[in-house]
């Protein structure tokens, strides 16, 4: 059982790690995520998890991103899974009960032996949209295989199993969504994971293009138009969004200790502190909120939240490295490492292009 106060301690020794060296991919963090068993918290107690909501895993992401983004963002995409799991019971049609609660207990049971699930969907080109996805998914007589490329897959060759979308015909699965999230280990024959991630930030993600050529994948996630049926996704836009915050509270307290001699300088960490306080408060709302198939108010709601929290925080990140003086003026120094990181969280989906065009599209219906 892990409480949200533990995190803390968690989070600075990652952030020790990566101030030795901040390039490697953060294997040692990564384990103690998993043995501590934050990666696995959403699922119930039962299942060898600590119960933890949508509010509670997004408050352990920005904790995290408070002292590493880069862990943060490693974590938050099979604590999403895992929170997806752990929260849909209740949305599942009848006719797939059997199959999702085996399945279900299976995933559990992988957290549990520290089987690191990562995302892979996004795809260059597509603007975040899954709509635009290329990836297709066939059904063979010896199980499912897919076929595309795939950009920013976060953990790369360290990761077990991705989870990924792909675009499936009606013949081969009847009430196929847009697309469909399957699973596929890493290690299947057909996957092709690159060494080309060079980031702006978050540097030690290890986030690689991947290529499909006719992989094997183990099955779906969930059942047919599970991302419609289930809206997993803003469970996910929660997560993220606590990225870029937690970069913004990272850097105010870094440039808070020791407290500044300069009152303007006070006054100037003050109102950042009060714009945290209103961001993390707008997210804890949205978060606090989540359950399976909200429904398209809600993910609207999660929509502005995750586009507001991301681009205010991102924008709070900028003034305070331009306060934050020749000591921090470092390529590789904290705060230098907790600006670059911040900028992920407008790139992550949605993009925050793609994010304003849907506010606007919203705005008119
Ligand atoms: C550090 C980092 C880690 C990531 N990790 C993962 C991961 O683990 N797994 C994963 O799946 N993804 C990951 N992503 C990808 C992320 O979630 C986004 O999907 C991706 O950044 C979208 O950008 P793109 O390059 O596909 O956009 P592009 O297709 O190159 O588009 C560029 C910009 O134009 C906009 N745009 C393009 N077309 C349109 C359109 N038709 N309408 C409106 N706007 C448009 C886009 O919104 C975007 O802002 C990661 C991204 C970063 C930066």
């Amino acid at each position: 059982m892990l409480l949200i106060q533990e995190v803390g301690e968690l989070a600075v020794r990652a952030a020790e790690r990566e101030g030795a060296d901040s390039e490697p991919y953060p294997a040692a963090t990564v384990r103690e995520l998993f043995d501590s068993g934050l990666i696995r918290a959403p699922f119930p107690e039962l299942e060898g998890g600590s119960g933890w909501n949508c509010l509670d895993a997004t408050n352990a992401i920005e904790i995290l991103a408070s002292r590493s983004p880069s862990a943060a963002l490693i974590a938050a995409m099979p604590v999403g899974i895992a929170g997806v799991v752990a929260g849909s019971s209740p949305v599942v049609p009848a006719a797939s009960r059997a199959g999702w609660d085996k399945q279900a207990a299976s995933i559990a049971a992988d957290f549990r032996d520290g089987k690191h699930y990562a995302a892979c969907n996004s795809e260059a080109g597509a603007g975040g949209s899954l709509a635009a996805t290329k990836t297709i998914a066939s059904k063979t007589s010896s199980g499912w295989r897919l076929t595309g490329p795939k950009i920013l897959a976060s953990g790369g060759t360290h990761a077990d199993v991705f989870l990924s979308t792909a675009k499936v015909s009606q013949e081969d699965m009847p009430g196929a969504g847009i697309v469909e999230f399957f699973f596929v280990p890493t290690d299947a024959p057909g996957v092709t994971v690159a060494s080309d991630w060079d980031g702006f930030g978050m540097r030690s993600t290890e986030s690689q293009s991947v290529y499909y050529e006719d992989a094997r994948a183990s099955g779906i996630w969930g059942f047919p138009d599970f991302i419609a049926i289930a809206q997993p996704l803003s469970y996910f836009f929660c997560l993220f969004a606590a990225i870029p915050l937690g970069c913004a509270t990272g850097l105010l307290e870094l440039m808070s200790t020791p407290a500044p001699a300069s009152p303007a300088l006070r006054l100037r960490l003050a109102d950042a502190r009060m714009k945290c306080e209103a961001l993390s408060a707008y997210l804890s709302e949205t978060a606090g909120a989540w359950r399976p198939a909200a429904g398209p108010e809600y993910a609207a709601r999660v929509l502005r939240t995750k586009t507001y929290v991301s681009s205010e925080a991102t924008k709070l990140c900028a003034e305070l490295f331009a306060l934050s003086g020749g000591r921090h003026y470092r390529r590789d120094g904290a705060a230098a490492r907790l600006l670059a990181d911040s900028f992920a969280g407008t790139a992550l989906r949605p993009p925050l292009a793609l994010s304003l065009d849907t506010l606007v599209e919203q705005f008119e219906s």
